[in-house]
């Protein structure tokens, strides 16, 4: 390909998130002086930003959530809002932008590791886990292309929890983490007789116990949407947002249907270790039967271990990778395991062993 290229007639490149240049190609453009731009770029380059708030999401986990949510809190307290990028929008499709005040980007590494000039308000990044090894050289590679959103903030939000994080905190970060810590916490999660406040250090507090969302990863989505719309508005009146119209995205721990009192759950967009945990985490007091598979992209299947001995009962396999998800577990006694050729017959056989109050994903 590279061969029949006349580099001397190309003045950019503009690359498809999708598309993964080979360093061969890099390293031929930066020879020739072509410099290589995306979408973002692009965009940046045309916003005419007046009064328009910008808030960047990314992280391994979570986006898509997280930008929807902001869009539901800041819509409903009657902002122009809109929710664009890797969640499904193209940027360039929002332009020329008019009657709008705040824009939320939800950002893929693909996307944050090309140079953009746009600047933040807010970015916001929710969690940093192995994904995408298939693409980058090292795990270092991938957490350096998602802290271009970090950098390109004004005010950043990060999940404290997370040891990759912790490094990137600086004056203008607030902290979020799953339990109070002292000198650590501007928000945290306060679980008390079932209810589910959001806290932060000082006297805010906003239960959200009315969610429809299940697990505690989706109680940590709404404390970062919190303290982004507190960024955006520190007088925002949380009274009048009810937390019950929300609905469960579809493929995200989306609710299917009870069959003879088992609970089936499509969280077929969990497409990596760390989102699987979080929805077994999701149900600690349930029996588990889990299809899982498809491609592991180069990621340590080992954290699993330690989820799928607690309660999981069976893995129906599909995919790519079903074979190594079995050599890797064989050696749980109680697990039972079966490669499928399709996601009809797997979901047949967990109905066929799954017992009343089962949890089938
Ligand atoms: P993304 O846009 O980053 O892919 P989604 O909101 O689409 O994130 O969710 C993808 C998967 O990750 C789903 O299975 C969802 O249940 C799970 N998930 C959502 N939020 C979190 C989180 N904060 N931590 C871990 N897993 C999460």
């Amino acid at each position: 390909l590279i061969k029949n290229v006349k580099f001397e007639s190309i003045d950019c490149v503009a690359v498809s998130p999708g598309i993964n240049l080979d360093n061969k190609i890099k390293s031929e453009l930066n020879n020739n002086n072509i410099s290589i731009i995306n979408d973002l770029y692009l965009f940046a380059n045309q916003l005419n930003r007046k009064n328009l708030k910008l808030i960047g999401v990314t992280g391994t986990n979570g986006k898509t959530t997280t930008c929807l949510l902001l869009k539901f809190f800041l819509q409903n307290h009657g902002y122009k809002v809109e929710a664009v990028g890797n969640i499904g929008r193209p940027v360039l499709d929002i332009l020329p932008i008019k009657d709008l005040e705040i824009l939320i980007i939800e950002l893929s590494s693909f996307q944050l590791e090309i140079v953009n000039e746009l600047k933040f308000d807010v970015g916001i990044t929710l969690n940093i886990s192995e994904d995408h090894l298939d693409r980058y050289n090292s795990f270092q590679d991938y957490a350096d292309a998602k802290k271009n959103l970090h950098t390109q903030s004004t005010k950043k939000i990060i999940n404290y929890d997370d040891l990759t994080l912790q490094n990137w905190h600086d004056k203008d970060t607030i902290s979020l983490t799953y339990e109070f810590k002292e000198g650590v916490s501007d928000y945290y999660i306060n679980t008390n007789q079932k209810k589910n406040l959001i806290r932060d250090k000082k006297d805010f507090k906003y239960n959200v116990s009315a969610t429809k969302l299940e697990g505690e990863h989706n109680i940590f989505n709404l404390m970062a949407t919190i303290a982004a719309v507190r960024l955006i508005n520190p007088n925002f009146d949380f009274d009048n947002i009810s937390l019950k119209k929300f609905q469960a995205i579809p493929h995200r721990l989306e609710w299917v249907r009870n069959i003879k009192g088992i609970n089936f759950y499509n969280d077929s967009k969990a497409t990596n270790v760390a989102s699987t945990i979080a929805a077994i985490r999701s149900f600690p007091n349930k029996k588990i039967h889990l299809i899982v598979g498809g491609d592991s992209k180069n990621q340590s299947l080992e954290p699993l271990e330690n989820f799928l001995k607690k309660n999981v009962c069976s893995l129906a396999l599909i995919g790519k990778d079903a074979k190594l998800f079995q050599e890797k577990f064989c050696h749980i006694d109680h697990l039972k395991m079966k490669i499928f050729k399709s996601m009809n017959c797997a979901v047949k056989f967990a109905l066929s062993i799954a017992k009343q109050d089962h949890i089938v994903m």
